[in-house]
Order: structure tokens, then C-alpha cells, then sequence
């Protein structure tokens, strides 16, 4: 069965706000390492501003640590950063796609609808943190139903099977991605909630910010009741996070 190891790669803290994190996958299998987002890079940490807007790095209140990583987290475990060959995207904004270009050989696997909005030059995107050319695998409408959702495989050739759930509207083509653990499953939603409080209210001081942050607000809403769906009707099964729930990050802070 393929490992899920659970890593921080970045923090963000907007102005008045909590202290958020970048929770991102790492997944270890005997056939090699791949990651679920990339986080703040240390390219990203190196040149902030040459990679990411200013007026975005202030109003999300990105925090440039290189131990904060997702390079620095795979040696910090022991394994090599150079055997992560495949990276899966919830989407490609800029604290989740900043570490694409640390893996610069990875093949980069997402929805089809996002990579078509990244390629449309939507302005949410970083388009430096795409120079290095990265190796886009589009996966299109799926057939695999997975709970009710219509899943997309992602066939990375591990021992457990990864799926990409569509889950859009904070962006076009936003995704969770599920990950097998013998009987039960890891989802992790991305952005489908910021706060997994927002799973028991639509009240939420952050509820504002995600439907302003949002591409498509009816879209997110209707994605955000299916997560609720999953988690009132699959516990048994599902185990959700988000990405940046500090409360959800095994171990934080360290
Ligand atoms: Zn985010």
C-alpha cells in the first residue's frame, strides 16, 4: 500500500486572519514518490516577488521559509526530492503550484478545465511559476464513479489506486484528490474548504473569503455540499483535510 505522508510546504497569514498552511501529500510507493500540490517553492523563497505578485504575496500574507518546502520536507524524511515523478494538482494557484518548478521533471497531472484556464492567462495564476515548462498531464471528464462523484484515475502505476474528484469552483477546474488505504480512503479537498469548520456552517468568518476568492461561487457551493455529503455519509470510509486547516495538519506546529 502506498504511504501518505503528511507535509507542510508553507504557511500564509493574511492580514487579521489565522496562521494557515500549505498541507500537502507526499506519497511514497515502491515505484517512486509523488506529491498531492507542490506549496510555496524554494524558487519562490529565493525571488518572491520575481514569482509571485506583490499584491497577491500581501493580501495572502505569503510567509518565504525554505524549511517550509516540499523539497526540504522529503529530505527532511530521508528520501530524495529527485524520485518524485509525478505531482497532482487541486489547482494551480499560487501556494499550491510555487514547488512545480523544485521537481522541474515531474509530470504534472490535473483537471483538463484547469489546465485550460491556467493556459487562458486567468490573472489568479503565476505564470513565472510555469516557466521552467512544466509537464502538464490534462485529464479530462471521468466515468469512474466514486461515492456519486465522477472521478478521474490518475495512473501513476502505485500500489493503491489515486483518483481526481472534481470539486470546482474556488477555481475552473479545482479538484480533490483520493488516495486508497487498503478499505478506506484519503480525500483531500484542496480548497474545497479552508476551514473544516465550514463543514457545519455556511457562517463562517471565512465563508466571505471563499466565496470571494472563488471563480465560480455557485459552482464552489455546490462542491462544498458534496464534501459535506461525503463526510455525514462515508465517515466509515473517508478521511477528508484541507489545505490549509492548521487543526488538520498532523504534528503542527513543527
Ligand atoms: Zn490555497
Amino acid at each position: 500500500m502506498t504511504t501518505v505522508h503528511h507535509i507542510n510546504c508553507g504557511t500564509l497569514q493574511a492580514p487579521g486572519g489565522p496562521v494557515a498552511v500549505c498541507h500537502c501529500l507526499l506519497l511514497e510507493d515502491p515505484a517512486g514518490l509523488a506529491l498531492v500540490d507542490a506549496g510555496i517553492g524554494l524558487v519562490d523563497c529565493r525571488d518572491p516577488v520575481g514569482r509571485i505578485d506583490q499584491r497577491i504575496i500581501d493580501i495572502g500574507g505569503f510567509r518565504f521559509d525554505e524549511a517550509d518546502t516540499a523539497a526540504r520536507r522529503i529530505e527532511a524524511l530521508g528520501l530524495r526530492p529527485a524520485d518524485v515523478r509525478d505531482i497532482v494538482l487541486t489547482h494551480a494557484d499560487p501556494d499550491h503550484a510555487g514547488g512545480l518548478a523544485d521537481f522541474p521533471h515531474a509530470r504534472v497531472h490535473l483537471a483538463a478545465e484547469e489546465l485550460a484556464a491556467v493556459e487562458a492567462g486567468d490573472f489568479r495564476y503565476q505564470p513565472p511559476q510555469f516557466a521552467h515548462g512544466s509537464r502538464w498531464v490534462p485529464h479530462g471528464p471521468g466515468t469512474r464513479d466514486w461515492f456519486g462523484l465522477p472521478a478521474r484515475p490518475v495512473p501513476l502505476g502505485f500500489t493503491s489506486e489515486v483518483l481526481l474528484v472534481p470539486l470546482f469552483g474556488h477555481t475552473r477546474g479545482h479538484c480533490g484528490v483520493a488516495v486508497r488505504q487498503g478499505d478506506r480512503w484519503v480525500l483531500h479537498v484542496g480548497d474545497a474548504y479552508y476551514l473544516r469548520a465550514e463543514l457545519s456552517t455556511d457562517d463562517h468568518p471565512v465563508s466571505a473569503l471563499a466565496a470571494a476568492r472563488a471563480a465560480d461561487d455557485p459552482a464552489r457551493r455546490a462542491s462544498l455540499e458534496q464534501v459535506r455529503r461525503l463526510h455525514r455519509d462515508h465517515a466509515d470510509r473517508i478521511d477528508l483535510l484541507g489545505y490549509h486547516d492548521s487543526g488538520e495538519l498532523p504534528g503542527w506546529p513543527g
